[in-house]
């Protein structure tokens, strides 16, 4: 047993994961949230018989969360029951005119060759790189903690960094395979979960397509937040304690060595610190300022992946012309990523997203009812008020109406609205970003904020703002790799630098 005790701010997928790991290696392990259920992000409510996931919808690389339960001698089957879908998602382009996406990498490729002769043949060749760049990249290269050239310098991995077109925009990589819009509008979706432009996005992050295609789109009956149950109860097996409506509001430090956490509520000492919650908050409000890493500069430089409006709906009818996952492409998405990245403004003609869990999941609305999760990505920083939501609620349900040919807006008999001001009230979130910092190029892996504080000896942070990125997967991981990080240099085996 390593008597060393670890503070945990935060329990969203990140904060749980490296909570685990580090009771797993023997740490007294307390995790401090400020709401008052545990997933951050990704938490759900129930109301009139209706399960929303607040967050994540979509469960892509389910290795990724397979292998995070067998390090623990567990699997994910032992927690929640995964179902692949199939269509994996629909595209919608217009009115009357939309794809669905198949699971079978044999229909899909006979999809394309229909846009684009030849085009089979060239998403082969495509697809081989994805999976040789999904293989390094997930398997290697997101799990250095990024805190050294030295982790790269291997021969081996640099050659592989090299052959990954890191330095490529996957724009332009897209487009030496493809020509067809359809091909390319769905080809860059899975760019757009980076947070970041295909322009400005490496092209290595072609192993999402890999992800999307190759490994598919999978869902927990019972919906996404049976993944933060099933981690939770796997935390708690392994000693975790976990401490609710525990809004920590100051991280004492004494000679560069943080000594106490203190919450609105209570005070509590510990050996180590990791801060999971948003990075940007924890720095800026929690330390004091002698303390802090980053200058008020360098967090106002940063690209922010969008914030999101979102709207959960509950309708007293099935639907119909509705899938799980529904892309609402029928716009160009030039001018809304214009006003998401360049220009930032609420957008114009917003491109959406709906998940209709209940297509798939009937425990998740009550008999005869639809669950419907709306999500429109908007840059962060907006002014968000109630006339606005409304504004947009209108436009998306007009278009939707339409596209789908149905009537909704009588039916809606619960709503509900969610943006800007609810992230910074229920995650402290920096400008009410959704999903931390965008994936570019220039904040990868050593150039993102660091893992270690670089004032604070005993201080770590983990999440989406840090390595590797945002997203579940990479949250996931991030875990991970701050608690290896912790263990090498506070388990009672290791040697204090
Ligand atoms: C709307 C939306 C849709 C998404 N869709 C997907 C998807 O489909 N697939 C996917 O893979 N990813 C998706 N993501 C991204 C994914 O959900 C996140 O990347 C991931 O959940 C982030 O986990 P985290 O642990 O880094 O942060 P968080 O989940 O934010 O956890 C941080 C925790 O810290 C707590 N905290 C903050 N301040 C304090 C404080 N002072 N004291 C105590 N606790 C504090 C917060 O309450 C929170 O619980 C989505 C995100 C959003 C918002």
């Amino acid at each position: 047993m390593n008597e060393k005790s670890v503070i945990v701010i935060g329990s969203g997928f990140s904060g749980i994961s490296a909570a685990t790991c580090l009771a797993d290696q023997g740490f007294k392990v307390t995790v401090l949230e400020k709401n008052s259920t545990p997933g951050g992000r990704a938490r759900s409510f129930n109301t009139q018989g209706y399960t929303f996931d607040m967050g994540p919808s979509w469960y892509w690389m389910p290795d990724v969360f397979e292998s995070y339960f067998q390090k623990f001698g567990k699997s994910t089957a032992a927690y929640y029951d995964l179902v692949r879908l199939d269509p994996s998602y629909t595209v919608v382009f217009g009115e009357n005119d939309f794809v669905d996406v198949p699971a079978s990498l044999d229909e899909l490729r006979a999809l394309f060759e229909k846009w684009e002769l030849g085009s089979a043949h060239q998403l082969d060749k495509f697809l081989e790189q994805a999976a040789y760049k999904y293989q390094v990249g997930i398997n290697q290269l997101v799990y250095k903690p990024g805190r050294s050239v030295a982790e790269f310098i291997n021969l081996r991995l640099l050659l592989d960094v090299l052959r990954m077109d890191v330095f490529q925009s996957f724009h332009k990589h897209i487009r030496r395979y493809f020509s067809h819009p359809k091909i390319i509008k769905l080809m860059e979706f899975p760019i757009l979960f980076l947070g970041a432009l295909p322009e400005n996005t490496p092209a290595l992050y072609s192993l999402m397509n890999y992800a999307d295609i190759s490994l598919g789109t999978w869902y927990p009956m019972g919906g996404m937040y049976k993944i933060i149950e099933g981690m939770v109860q796997l935390a708690v097996e392994r000693g975790v304690e976990f401490k609710y409506n525990q809004d920590v509001q100051e991280i004492q430090v004494n000679q560069s060595i943080a000594t106490r956490v203190v919450t609105a509520n209570d005070v509590f000492e510990a050996d180590v610190i990791v801060a999971s919650a948003d990075y940007h908050h924890v720095e800026k409000n929690l330390l004091p300022a002698q303390y802090q890493s980053y200058t008020s500069e360098y967090w106002d430089t940063r690209v922010m992946a969008p914030s999101s409006l979102i709207f959960y709906l509950g309708i007293s009818k099935r639907l119909k012309n509705l899938r799980h996952h529904n892309l609402y492409f029928d716009e160009d998405f030039g001018p809304h990523a214009n006003e998401i990245y360049t220009n930032p403004k609420w957008p114009t003609k917003p491109l959406f997203y709906v998940s209709a869990p209940s297509v798939t999941d009937l425990s998740v609305a009550p008999e005869g009812c639809e669950n419907l999760f709306i999500l429109i990505p908007v840059a962060p920083g907006l002014q968000d008020t109630e006339e606005v939501r409304e504004q947009y609620y209108n436009l998306v349900m007009d278009r939707l109406e339409k596209l789908t040919n149905q009537e909704i807006r009588p039916f809606v008999t619960y709503k509900r609205s969610y943006a800007h001001n609810d992230f910074i009230q229920d995650y402290n979130a920096f400008k009410g970003n959704a999903y931390g910092l965008a994936n570019t190029l220039l904040q990868t892996a050593l150039l993102k904020p660091s893992l270690k504080s670089k004032k604070v000896k005993n201080l770590f942070y983990t999440g989406q703002l840090t390595v590797p990125g945002p997203g579940v997967p990479p949250s996931l991981i991030s875990g991970q790799v701050v608690a290896k990080e912790v263990a090498k240099e506070f388990s009672s085996s290791a040697v204090v630098v």
